[in-house]
């Protein structure tokens, strides 16, 4: 980094200050550091996940609105937590060899394909092929036919199609795709889907893995001595879908990772990927991952709308009177089910396979009353939420990178002394535990001790604004 890059910087901070106001520069931005500058490209860090998310969601566009008035040829700002960011070591495998194996010429893999007496595609149904292969077991309900499209996923879907129609051979437009959404809004769905439709095509092999059969099929065998078999498996995909990849975990299955994912793309495979958050909140992945996983397609598919809601009970509905002709859901059920059961797709399979045993085991019609008395549990609930204290010690060791183990330790250097502070008084005023009962859980403390906390984190908040501001974010991220 440059003198004047530095100078830049400082002169960035003070257009920030200008537009922010003082209280907020300081609250959110005083402990912001630049980095570096890679082209167009300004990394920065915050100390804590806490300030980076927060930044990110409130904060962004005027961060990159100050660089670009300072240097207009700045179009991204990278944010990054800084004592996470661990440099891994490269992988102890050698990348370059597998790369240019998976490289290796396509008329050669057809040929060994065939000549390695496993089943071609066009003779053998889809699933043996995938199975053959080592992927998941894929479930036939999930595929494009019964997928709907609605505003939230219409992007994903789309792009999902895309790569399900490509051909061998032909340019990979963005790789990796990468989409993510929360539980239950259909990414498993959709990339089973494109994994049917991909195979049904006998010149493409789509290998759909879910993280852990990754980690433990798929890792386990590189590290033995079937890596050259599966090598060769690897060698005949042509698009690599890879499932809650949230759930990849461990140093050496992260490397591996890694070194698969770029064999595969530098090859020209295409890649796609699932997971609950974007590539930039896969805090325990190495940066090189997830700057590369974030270098494609991302795309978010936000939570199921009402009207999405109900077009997908309809068709649950016509598929389960296939099988059970009796089986009728007045309209006005459907647009209750929709309206009250949470955004969550599998909360609405559960409300219908509800109705659907009641129907049957009682032979009555669904009425609106029986609905209502069904499903009742699965409604959103209205009332906040409880807070449970190994939830508050959690999110607040988190905003102080501090261990739990230390919240609850009878160190008492600075540094764990406030948070351990911050943590008994949020627990105190967001649950109903008596002062000896939080004492207990932290640690078996004293009463006295807790009370002590409590009314010393009270006073400082009439005193410290941006004490107060934090406190407040804590609360309200505890309470969501
Ligand atoms: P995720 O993998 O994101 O947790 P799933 O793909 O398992 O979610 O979806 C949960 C349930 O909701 C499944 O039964 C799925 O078929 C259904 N679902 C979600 N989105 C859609 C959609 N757009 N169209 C049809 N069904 C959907
Ligand atoms: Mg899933």
């Amino acid at each position: 980094m440059t003198s004047t890059d530095q100078e830049r910087w400082a002169r960035v901070k003070e257009r920030l200050r200008a537009e922010v106001g003082e209280d907020i520069y300081s609250s959110w931005f005083a402990r912001m550091e630049l980095e570096g500058i890679e082209e167009d490209t300004v990394k920065l860090s915050v100390p804590t996940r806490f300030l980076k998310s927060w930044i990110q969601s409130h904060y962004a566009e005027k961060v990159l609105a100050c660089w670009q008035a300072e240097q207009p040829s700045i179009l991204r700002i990278e944010l990054t937590v800084r004592s996470a960011v661990i440099r891994t070591l490269p992988p102890k495998s050698k990348p370059a060899e597998t790369a240019s194996e998976l490289a290796g010429n396509r008329t050669q893999t057809v040929r060994d394909y065939k000549s390695s007496g496993e089943p071609r595609s066009m003779l053998a149904p889809v699933s043996a092929v995938h199975e053959a292969l080592g992927g998941s077991p894929l479930d036939p309900r999930l595929c494009f036919e019964t997928f709907v499209v609605g505003r939230s996923n219409t992007l994903a879907h789309a792009a999902a199609k895309q790569v399900a129609q490509g051909r061998r051979g032909d340019a990979v437009m963005f790789n990796p795709l990468y989409i993510h959404a929360g539980v239950g809004l259909g990414k498993t769905h959709l990339l089973q889907s494109l994994a049917w439709a991909g195979n049904s095509s006998p010149e493409r092999k789509v290998l759909y893995l879910t993280a852990e059969k990754f980690m433990y099929g798929f890792v386990a065998a590189l590290r033995t001595q079937n890596a050259i078999a599966f090598k060769e498996a690897l060698r005949a995909i042509d698009v690599l879908v890879i499932d809650d990849l949230q759930f990849l975990q461990g140093k050496s299955t992260q490397a591996e990772f890694c070194h698969t994912l770029n064999a595969l793309i530098d090859a020209g495979r295409q890649v796609v990927i699932a997971a609950d958050r974007p590539p930039s909140d896969l805090e325990s992945l190495d940066e090189r991952v997830r700057s590369r996983l974030a270098g494609g397609l991302v795309v978010e598919m936000g939570s199921l709308g009402e009207e999405l809601r109900l077009e997908i009970l309809k068709y649950r509905v016509a598929a389960a009177k296939q099988h059970h002709p009796g089986f009728d859901v007045p309209p006005q059920v459907l647009i209750f089910i929709a309206k009250t059961v949470t955004h969550n797709g599998r909360d609405l399979e559960g409300a219908l396979n509800r109705l659907l045993a009641h129907s049957k085991l009682t032979a009555q019609p669904i009425t609106l009353e029986m609905a209502e008395r069904e499903v009742r549990d699965l409604i959103r609930p209205q009332e906040p939420k409880r807070v449970k204290i190994e939830d508050i010690q959690r999110v607040v060791a988190r905003q102080y990178n501090v261990s739990r183990a230390d919240l609850l330790s009878s160190r008492r250097t600075a540094n764990v002394v406030r948070p351990r502070q911050v943590a008994m008084y949020l627990a105190k005023t967001l649950t109903l535990r008596s002062l000896p009962e939080i004492g207990r859980r932290f640690g078996g403390r004293d009463h006295t001790t807790v009370l002590h906390a409590v009314r010393k984190i009270e006073n400082l908040v009439n005193t410290d604004a941006a004490l107060a501001e934090e406190i407040e974010l804590l609360k309200r991220q505890l309470q969501e």
